[in-house]
């Protein structure tokens, strides 16, 4: 049976409408997933769904709520995005004194909600983009919508060692651009032997006295032209073949302790604040099936919109963007793909439109 002609029942939200479908007995699924769908299925119908809610994902929503088109944003378990995870944000427009990162979330998402943006705080965990309506499945309920923006960030890669975890946002970063100002005339290390560990540590040498780079081979996998700048640069002093084995400090970053590739050994490092730059991790996982991917596993836009591949399906912020990395590149992104998606949405209607003022002449009869 199609879901079409599944006995309904509904309620209406606002603009959205929840529909409750009895799932249908033998309706070809696997039998574990049929006993958990014989429980009702809400089915929650939007004209634009928004996956993600860091700043890309709640500016989108702010832009699509105020153009009525009513949009749900499915915001994951980690609501807020990035930001949650530090503590000050100086460099985002309209805050002179900087904001916490939490605190201007929970602004974006409050600015979101005041016209109308519906948020739930769940991960989207499988999808259809096969066909229109879209559907996006999420805690048990499934989502419909004429238009998807994805707007699922990244994620920086760590150590994952108890004491980086410990200090993160007090001495611990993976954004030289965004914390490298609290630095001036401080010792900071860099971890890492590609090309964003050799640009985070040359930007950190416009405030740091000395810029520690620390790489676990004696070979980098950075361009040459960086690799030379750096070795070159009076501040920066490379420590190769050494591993980070613990960030020291009680509560906020005081030294490394290194351990040695090339022998046995170990050394103390004193640093004021430790640059993790191994790598950014793309959340692409519930569309790397749907959607292209570029050579870095990011999402990729056609042309100069926010547009996928799939008419209709619309990206923004960090999840397509590994060169700016930044809350306010990903809200005007963010924008941009609202904007994108209330044009094609009102691109289909009018052509909708229009295909049905024509239909009834195809229906006259033909004369001589
Ligand atoms: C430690 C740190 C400090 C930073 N400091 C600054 C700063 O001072 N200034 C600055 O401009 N930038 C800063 N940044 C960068 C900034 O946080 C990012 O550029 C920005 O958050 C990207 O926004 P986004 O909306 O694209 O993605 P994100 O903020 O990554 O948000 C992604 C969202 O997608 C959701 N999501 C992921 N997968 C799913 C799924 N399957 N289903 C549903 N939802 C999903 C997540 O829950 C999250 O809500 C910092 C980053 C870090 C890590």
């Amino acid at each position: 049976m199609s879901d079409d002609a599944t006995p309904k029942t509904s309620r209406h939200l606002g603009g959205i409408s929840l529909n409750f479908i009895p799932a249908a007995a033998g309706d070809g699924q696997p039998t574990a997933s049929r006993a958990v769908a014989r429980e009702s299925v809400e089915v929650v119908e939007a004209r634009v769904v928004i996956v993600g809610s860091g700043p890309a994902g709640l500016t989108a929503a702010i832009y699509a709520a105020r153009a009525n088109l009513q949009p749900v944003v499915i915001g994951g378990l980690a609501a807020g995005g990035q930001l949650m995870i530090t503590s000050d944000v100086e460099n985002y427009p309209g805050f002179p004194d900087g904001i916490q990162g939490p605190e201007l979330m929970g602004l974006f998402r409050k600015q979101a909600e005041r016209f109308g943006a519906r948020v739930v705080d769940v991960d989207v965990e499988r999808i259809d983009l096969g066909r229109r309506p879209f559907r996006l499945w999420a805690a048990g309920v499934e989502y419909r919508a004429e238009a998807v923006i994805v707007a699922t960030g990244a994620e920086a890669i760590w150590l994952g060692i108890d004491s980086e975890t410990r200090l993160r946002g007090r001495g611990v970063s993976a954004c030289a651009t965004c914390d490298g100002f609290f630095y001036r005339d401080k010792e900071v290390g860099v971890v890492g032997g590609g090309d964003s560990a050799f640009e985070e540590a040359l930007f950190l040498t416009r405030f740091a006295s000395k810029v520690h780079l620390i790489h676990r081979r004696d070979q980098f996998r950075c361009s040459k032209i960086l690799r030379a700048r750096a070795v070159a640069h009076p501040k920066i002093e490379l420590h190769l073949n050494r591993t980070v084995e613990e960030v020291l400090g009680a509560d906020k970053v005081e030294a490394l302790r290194l351990g040695r590739t090339d022998e046995p050994g170990e050394e103390l490092l004193k640093i004021d604040g430790l640059f993790v730059a191994i790598g950014h991790r793309p959340n692409v996982a519930v569309f790397r099936d749907w959607l292209e991917t570029d050579v870095k596993g990011y999402l990729r836009t056609e042309g100069a919109t926010t547009a996928s591949n799939i008419d209709g399906v619309f990206i923004a912020g960090d999840v397509d963007d590994h060169r700016y990395r930044q809350a306010v590149t990903a809200a005007g992104e963010g924008c941009r793909a609202a904007i994108d998606a209330e044009r094609w949405l009102e691109s289909q209607e009018a052509a909708a439109r229009s295909s049905a003022v024509a239909a009834p002449e195809q229906t006259q009869p033909a004369t001589a």
